[in-house]
C-alpha cells in the first residue's frame, strides 16, 4: 500500500501523545511535504508502536521524546530519541536479538520480553530498510531506520 509516510507516522505519534499517561513532552521534526512509501502499514505500525514504548518505557518524569523523519539519497530515515538512561556501549548492538534485554535487574520491573525490537528489526529488513541505536549512557537513546522512498511529484504540477 501506498501511504504519505509524514502523515502515516504524525498518526501514529498523535495515538501515542493523546492517550500518554506520563509527563513526557513530543517534539515533531518531520517535513511537511508528502514522502510516499510503499509499505505494510499494520507491520510499520507495530514498528513504531514497539520503538515508541521502549521511548516512553525509558524516559523520565519531564523527558523529552524527539520524533524525525530525514531523507537522504532514495531513503527516509526516520527516528525517535528519548531521554532516558540510555545503553550501554558495549550492549547497544545486541538489543535487536530476541529475548535480550539489558541489564535483567533494570528491566525487570519495567516488563517486558525482549522481543519487540527484534520483530521490528525483522519487519524494517522485510521493506529494504536497515535499523540502527545510538545510545550514550545517562543522556539518551536514539533508534532509527531507513526506508526506501519515492518523492512527491506534486510540485512539479505547478
Ligand atoms: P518487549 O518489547 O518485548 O515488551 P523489551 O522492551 O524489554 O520487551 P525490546 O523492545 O526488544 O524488549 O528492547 C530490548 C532491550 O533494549 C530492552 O529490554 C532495554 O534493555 C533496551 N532498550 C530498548 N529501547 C531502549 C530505550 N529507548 N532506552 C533504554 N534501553 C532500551
Ligand atoms: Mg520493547
Amino acid at each position: 500500500e501506498w501511504v504519505d509516510f509524514t502523515q502515516f507516522y504524525n498518526r501514529i505519534i498523535d495515538r501515542f501523545e493523546f492517550t500518554k499517561q506520563q509527563n513526557v513532552t513530543f517534539e515533531r521534526r518531520v517535513p511537511t511535504t508528502a514522502d510516499f512509501v510503499e509499505i505494510d502499514t499494520d507491520k510499520l505500525t507495530q514498528v513504531l508502536d514497539n520503538i515508541i514504548s521502549n521511548a516512553m518505557k525509558y524516559s523520565p518524569e519531564g523527558g523529552k521524546i524527539t520524533f524525525s523523519i530525514e531523507e537522504q539519497e532514495g531513503y527516509l530515515i526516520i527516528s525517535v530519541a528519548d531521554e532516558g538512561m540510555g545503553i550501554p556501549k558495549e550492549n547497544v548492538s545486541k538489543i535487536f536479538n530476541r529475548f535480550y534485554r539489558v541489564d535483567k535487574a533494570r528491566t525487570r520491573k519495567l516488563g517486558g520480553t525482549g522481543l519487540g525490537l527484534a520483530i521490528a528489526k525483522e519487519m524494517v529488513e522485510a521493506h529494504g530498510g536497515e535499523i540502527w541505536a545510538e545510545s550514550i549512557e545517562g543522556k539518551g537513546t536514539k533508534i532509527s531506520f531507513s526506508l526506501p522512498y519515492i518523492r512527491s511529484e506534486e510540485d512539479d504540477w505547478e
